[in-house]
């Protein structure tokens, strides 16, 4: 791996980052399961962690290694640890953001264990936490953290050894404050973890406000092409990330492939740039719809009527490109609607260069039982959209006509 220097913007260090020390101008994709030993004594050399070659692709593989440095730089982007040096991340990637996750809860949680959460997740990341991890006796409580009462209240009740956030959150980009909820945990020796899929290291960048993990479905903006499924995890407790996480890691078998990481490498390439466009669509989205008179209510806290409007620009250069809303006349009003468009693809998913619209009751969080799903304000009636980076009159063009 070549040295990267210190390059002054975000965006360049997207574009350079993790290059291969050899003459390919692409990191190559390295397709080969296992790795040769050069003789017996490097092969335990290896094995001991004395030599750092590569051994079997299920434990590292350099177009995955390549990967893992760039998030890790971007995760990291001009913060700096304590003593004020960088701060120095460390990324497992995985085979799923939910692989990711589930490395992170089984490496930190022991049968007794309690995790708390806040009510708005991804239904897949609900259903880990509420059905897996409780089957193996981890108990979850979801709570309401824009209530920080109510978080110290439930610290006070039990001890819990990780705290787990998505903000914003999916499908109704509800925000938390990030620092708020580090201070309190961490007062409670509690570990932090948080969900940046839908902010991007370029919009939001969790580390800076205190917390210990990082998660990412990598399949949505940091590919940004749709072209794979993916997730990582990403640590600042370098001793434990490279100790029983990577140990965890390579044991549950949530590994990434040498195909899939190429693509990410490369869409993560034009993370910037995208965000750029992904957000100044959105913005223009959520205008229209905002003002559009069949439309019941917008959920985008880009708005400054949204309740979390503040705490997004506190933390966030800008709310993303993931809005929802919901439309007068409720759910037959929504499916006529989806129904009608011609150029927003009907899809799950969020990120994809293309505009996607999906059903949130009866697609992603499908799982979820619907008292919890409302709770969270995914009503029967609201339509997720994660506008894409196409010219922003045709997307507005295509919403009026089937709204109309
Ligand atoms: N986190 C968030 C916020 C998501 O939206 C998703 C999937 O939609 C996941 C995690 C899970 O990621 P994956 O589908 O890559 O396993």
């Amino acid at each position: 791996m070549s040295d990267t220097p210190n390059f002054k913007g975000f965006a360049t260090a997207a574009v350079y980052s993790g290059h291969q020390d050899q003459d390919a101008h692409l990191t190559p994709i390295f397709a080969s399961s296992t790795f040769s030993f050069p003789s017996a004594e490097s092969g335990m050399n290896r094995f001991e962690g004395k030599d750092k070659g590569f051994i079997y692709s299920r434990w590292g593989n350099p177009t995955f290694q390549a990967v893992e440095a760039t998030i890790s730089r971007l995760e990291g982007f001009g913060l700096t640890d304590n003593t004020g040096a960088p701060l120095q991340l460390k990324s497992l990637l995985h085979s799923s953001g939910q692989a990711a996750m589930a490395t992170l809860f089984l490496s930190l949680l022991k049968t007794g264990d309690r995790l708390l959460s806040h009510l708005s997740l991804y239904g897949g990341t609900h259903e880990l936490v509420m059905k897996v991890l409780s089957e193996a006796g981890i108990a979850c409580d979801i709570i309401d953290m824009h209530d920080l009462a109510a978080i110290s209240a439930a610290f006070k009740k039990h001890p819990y050894k990780v705290l787990h956030i998505e903000t914003p959150a999916n499908p109704t980009g509800s925000c938390v404050d990030i620092a708020a909820i580090v201070k309190i945990a961490s007062a409670n020796g509690c570990k932090v973890s948080a969900d940046n899929t839908f902010a991007t290291p370029w919009l939001q960048q969790p580390f800076a406000h205190g917390v210990d993990f990082v998660i990412h479905s990598t399949t949505k903006f940091l590919n940004g092409h749709g072209t794979s499924i993916g997730g990582v995890l990403i640590g600042k407790d370098l001793k434990l990330m490279n100790t029983k996480i990577t140990k965890w890691h390579r044991l549950l078998g949530g590994n990434s492939n040498p195909f899939d990481a190429f693509l990410l490498m490369n869409g993560m390439k034009t993370l910037a740039v995208r965000m750029r466009q992904h957000c100044e669509n959105a913005m223009r989205v959520a205008e229209f719809l905002n003002g559009h008179p069949q439309v019941q209510k917008v959920f985008y806290a880009g708005l400054p009527t949204h309740p979390d409007h503040l705490i997004m620009k506190k933390q966030m250069k800008h709310a993303g490109a993931v809005l929802s809303f919901e439309l007068k006349g409720g759910t037959e009003e929504g499916k006529r609607f989806i129904n009608k468009l011609k150029l927003c693809v009907r899809a799950v998913s969020v990120g994809t260069v293309d505009t996607l619209i999906s059903h949130p009751a009866s697609m992603t969080h499908y799982g979820v039982p619907k008292a919890e799903r409302e709770m969270s304000g995914i009503t029967d009636s609201l339509i997720r959209m994660s506008v894409g980076i196409e010219d922003v009159e045709d997307i507005i063009a295509d919403l009026n006509q089937a709204l109309s």
